[in-house]
């Protein structure tokens, strides 16, 4: 498997890891846009948004569950902002479905 996300959930790569489950893993962005930035991720490989289906959508409900806890955690409580890029037209570069949670600055919209 070359996908450098199920690499980081098996622990090939490693990752500065803020929260884990049998389902969900987060970590710290390798290049961080924001003051946090964290991405979120099924230990599951889904290529992207694109590939979510009424057999593996739960997991996308579980991944916003954390993403409140991950926010909360980091004192978010202005607000915070979750992402996922889908397809080359929007950038997504890992193709592993993963959230990006954004915050400690503020943001414009609509987003570039
Ligand atoms: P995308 O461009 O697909 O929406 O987001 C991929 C994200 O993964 C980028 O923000 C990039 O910085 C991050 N990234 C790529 N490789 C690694 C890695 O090996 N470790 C971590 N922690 N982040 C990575
Ligand atoms: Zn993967």
């Amino acid at each position: 498997m070359s996908c450098i996300f199920c690499k980081i959930v098996s622990g090939e790569i490693p990752s500065a890891k803020v929260y884990e489950d049998d389902k969900v893993l987060a970590f710290k962005d390798l290049e961080p846009q924001a003051p946090v930035h964290v991405l979120i991720i099924p230990k599951q490989h889904i290529e992207s948004m694109a590939a979510i289906t009424p057999e593996n959508s739960a997991v996308v409900a579980h991944i916003f569950e954390v993403a409140a806890i991950i926010a909360k955690e980091n004192g978010l409580e202005n607000g915070f902002r979750v992402v996922s890029n889908c397809g080359e037209s929007a950038g997504q570069s890992v193709m592993h479905l993963h959230f990006h949670l954004m915050g400690g600055r503020d943001f414009g919209w609509p987003a570039g």
